[in-house]
């Protein structure tokens, strides 16, 4: 595992998936903000859409919003969906794209996440870019393709603008099973996507983009996995549910 000085700001989500009502979820929007006040990291919190406003109105403005997926078309007949313009007039800074649950659960395909993260950008938003292989395919050693066809196809023609969107490694076998990648695993991929990049576009672009991993992030294994030299921070799922547990997570991003 390397380890090393960063020169990239941390950067840790919530993604809050489909959990909660409007009362737990400002309690918990309002006691991250006081558990994490004063941080160096930049902490990103994703409610479930009809959260996105009562949440924003809790934040003090260090803590930034986000939406956990976004349309690719502009506003339109498109019902149910809600549009990059739309995220943006509500002040989001990010939105996930690609992740494995929308891809398994809605046929995304890195099309799709390209014209999602592109449209993101249009609007201003970043996107969180989430890449990841299945277990299959790390056991039939398929890691670093997958990895290299999803982050070509999905930042196809984007990276011009690299240093606007945030790649999130989650190897989809770590995603809410309590098996987190270990830190060499993460590193490891975490460094490929980072060479893959300089490929794509420059070694500066490769040098300033954000990489988090996600996948069964704990209090417990946070500090090993962010003290790796590409890991730039994380995007959390159960654990941000609790807020003594994702402020500890964010502590350890700079520990
Ligand atoms: C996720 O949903 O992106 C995630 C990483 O979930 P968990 O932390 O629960 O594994």
């Amino acid at each position: 595992m390397a380890s090393g000085r960063k020169r990239r700001r941390p950067i840790v989500t919530a993604n809050w998936k489909m959990h909660g009502d409007l009362a737990s979820l400002s309690v918990l929007a309002a006691a991250i903000g006081d558990k994490t006040a004063g941080s160096s990291v930049e902490v990103v919190l994703c409610p479930p859409f009809p959260y996105l406003i009562p949440i924003a109105a809790t934040l003090d403005g260090t803590i930034r919003l986000g939406a956990q997926d976004v349309h690719f078309e502009g506003p339109g007949p498109h019902t149910g969906d809600v549009a990059a313009s739309m995220l943006a007039d509500l002040g989001c800074r990010y939105a996930i794209v690609g992740h494995s649950e929308r891809r398994a659960n809605h046929g995304e395909t890195d099309e799709t996440v390209r014209r999602k993260a592109a449209a993101l950008m249009e609007a201003g938003v970043h996107p969180i870019v989430c890449v990841g292989e299945t277990l299959e395919q790390r056991e039939s050693g398929e890691t670093e393709a997958v990895l290299e066809r999803q982050l070509a196809e999905s930042l196809r023609g984007l990276t011009a603008d690299a240093d606007r969107f945030v790649i999130a490694y989650e190897p989809v076998w770590a995603i809410g099973t309590g098996r987190t990648a270990t830190p060499d695993q993460g590193q490891r991929a975490h460094a490929f996507l980072r060479q893959r990049l300089g490929s794509i576009e420059s070694a500066e672009v490769a040098e300033c983009v954000r990489i988090q991993y996600g996948g069964s992030v704990t209090r417990d294994n946070a500090a090993a996995l962010f003290s790796c030299s590409d890991i730039d921070g994380g995007l959390i799922g159960g654990a941000s549910l609790d807020a003594g547990s994702f402020a500890a997570i964010v502590a350890a991003c700079v520990a």
